[in-house]
């Protein structure tokens, strides 16, 4: 069920994107960060909750700092096999660049688990993948809207930069958006 809205708005016979199915979790849950060149370039920030990637897409892309609140509109349910997507969507919905921009584990922060928070509206955790590391929090505000905060931790950068070349390339291929189209 909920990938329905996915794979409403996709056909499967255009697009090289996984039509997807809902996944066990673990105790280890995953997350993808897709740099996605479409209508308005943004970022797709995607977490293991449900058996499937929850996402927010996220414009100005996540920030390091501390000192950054950066907006997160909700997307609809990806299934977890689109973590290893990179490419091209050719046509139809999404069409553009994308690539994988970071990708990890993290865990909960607390009693409750990730699917309570994101029911709640408050996710804490901590991450650990290539670019983001340390905790973060996601919490909504309004309708669709979410704030995704770094956390002040030892892997806090003030001085963070979304085009420096060690971040701006994908952990996959370390290739660049122009490279990738
Ligand atoms: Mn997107």
């Amino acid at each position: 069920m909920p990938l329905k809205e996915y794979r409403r708005k996709r056909d499967f016979e255009t697009t090289p994107e996984p039509r997807g199915r809902v996944a066990r979790t673990g105790a280890v849950r995953h997350f993808v960060i897709h740099k996605h060149d479409a209508t308005h370039l943004h970022y797709d920030l995607r977490l293991e909750i449900g058996g499937v990637y929850a996402s927010w897409a996220v414009p100005k892309g996540p920030s390091m700092n501390p000192a950054d609140k950066r907006l997160a509109v909700a997307v609809e349910d990806h299934p977890i096999e689109y973590g290893e997507f990179e490419g091209i969507i050719p046509a139809g919905y999404g069409v553009g660049t994308v690539m994988q921009w970071d990708t990890g584990v993290f865990t909960v922060v607390g009693d409750k688990s990730a699917e309570e928070q994101l029911e709640e509206g408050e996710i804490r955790i901590v991450m650990l993948g290539k670019k983001l590391k340390g905790g973060f929090t996601l919490v909504h505000t309004k309708g669709k809207n979410w704030l995704f905060l770094k956390k002040r931790d030892e892997y806090a950068d003030p001085d963070w930069a979304q085009e420096a070349p060690k971040v701006s390339k994908s952990v996959k291929t370390g290739r660049t958006m122009k490279q990738i189209r």
